[in-house]
């Protein structure tokens, strides 16, 4: 199945417990103030894959470790077939890894969504695409309502567990605040910087001058239209 997204990488340590292969699906038309990822909004914008060329990730990140899938955007439910089909086939792997894995016990490995639709928007189709997720994110992002919270970026948005695994995973994260690691920094194949994770209020405004400071300017931010 095709599935269009903006990039993924290895290993993102700022989107959920655990280092993490991130998905960032293309396209998203709920146009939120001060969104930080305007580069994904464009539907036709991106790299059409095949959700087994992202399972294939998928699968070497679990080899290498990954203690958990994040998938955000862009609007991971305005594909929600392929949404579908990359959370089943990552739960798939998931639990055969786990059969082979030693005495130790299994790693916990779950599977995170981030949506900007609020929890009364999730139709019986959104639900129907989240069913193998383990937690979800919901809300838009409201510049208005910052927030500490760990891994949401106002304070209207919500950490929802939705499996047992996922209650346990994220059971203690769900009132902790973000600490001083919020963000990583990663070039991509294209030669752009990216940066990972969910700053403060002002903190991007910060890095660019601290950045101008040293001498580096930045073109094309992806937070500004
Ligand atoms: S914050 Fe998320 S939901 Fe809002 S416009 Fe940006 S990508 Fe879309």
């Amino acid at each position: 199945m095709e599935i269009r997204l903006d990039g993924t990488h290895y290993p993102v340590s700022t989107l959920g417990p655990g280092q993490r292969l991130g998905v960032w699906f293309q396209g998203c038309s709920l146009g939120c103030a001060g969104c930080m990822s305007r580069h994904t909004w464009d539907p036709g914008a991106g790299t059409s894959t095949m959700v087994g060329d992202v399972l294939a990730r998928w699968k070497e990140a679990l080899a290498g470790g990954a203690e958990g899938l994040t998938v955000s955007g862009g609007e991971p439910l305005q594909q929600p077939a392929a949404l579908a089909a990359l959370l089943a086939g990552a739960a798939r792997l998931r639990d055969g890894a786990r059969r082979h894995e030693g005495s130790a016990g299994p790693r916990p490995v779950d599977l995170l969504v981030y949506t900007g639709y609020e929890p009364g928007e999730l139709t019986a189709e959104r639900r129907t695409a989240l069913a193998r997720a383990d937690a979800v994110i919901t809300g838009r992002f409201r510049v208005a309502e910052p927030t500490r919270l760990l891994w949401r970026g106002s304070a209207n948005q919500r950490l929802i567990p939705l499996t047992p695994r996922g209650a346990a995973r994220y059971a203690p994260y769900l009132a902790r605040e973000s600490g001083d690691r919020r963000l990583q920094a990663a070039t991509g194949a294209d030669g752009a910087l990216r940066i990972y994770g969910v700053p403060l209020r002002g903190e991007l405004a910060e890095l660019e001058r601290r950045l101008r400071a040293a001498g580096v300017g930045l073109t094309e931010r992806s937070w500004r239209p």
